[in-house]
């Protein structure tokens, strides 16, 4: 009996360090596998780390926008009629069709006059500003404006 536990001994140890070298190869497998996923995960968070720094600044350029279009929603509340044209409480001119600032002076034809309208990129022609149903040149009614 001594002989063959001896025998059953050497089997199972045979056959246990078999199962322990599958193990090992098991866990190594296992390992790389891990390994690369994450190596993977690193490049993505690196990735995502980038992106996420560009939105923020992103998003800090678009609240700079919407608090300039903010502003400038308020100043056109603020504008009022003159001449045909805008005005600001500063006697800076704004177009009358679309209320962005103009500065623009071009020469315009008025019935039979050539008049110093303003001009809009809005809009092909100059428009001629006028006071009391005649045309007035659009730098002496700026420099009314900016008189107060
Ligand atoms: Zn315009």
């Amino acid at each position: 009996m001594i002989l063959f536990d001896g025998i059953e001994k050497l089997i199972n140890e045979h056959g246990s360090s078999v199962i322990l070298k599958e193990r090992i190869e098991l866990a190594n497998e296992k390992f790389a596998i891990l390994e690369q996923k994450l190596s993977v995960s690193e490049i993505r968070a690196h990735q995502l780390e980038a992106e996420n720094k560009l939105l923020k600044i992103d998003n800090e350029q678009l609240k700079i926008q919407i608090k300039n279009l903010q502003d400038q929603i308020h100043n056109s509340n603020l504008l009022t009629l003159k001449y045909g044209v805008y005005w600001d409480k500063d006697g800076n001119p704004y177009c009358p069709k679309c209320k962005t600032p103009i500065s623009q002076i071009a020469w315009a034809t008025h019935i039979n006059r050539q008049i110093q309208g303003l001009k809009c990129t809005c809009s092909p022609k100059a428009f001629v500003l006028i006071e009391n149903g005649e045309p007035i040149h659009a730098p002496d009614a700026m420099r009314r404006l900016a008189g107060g």
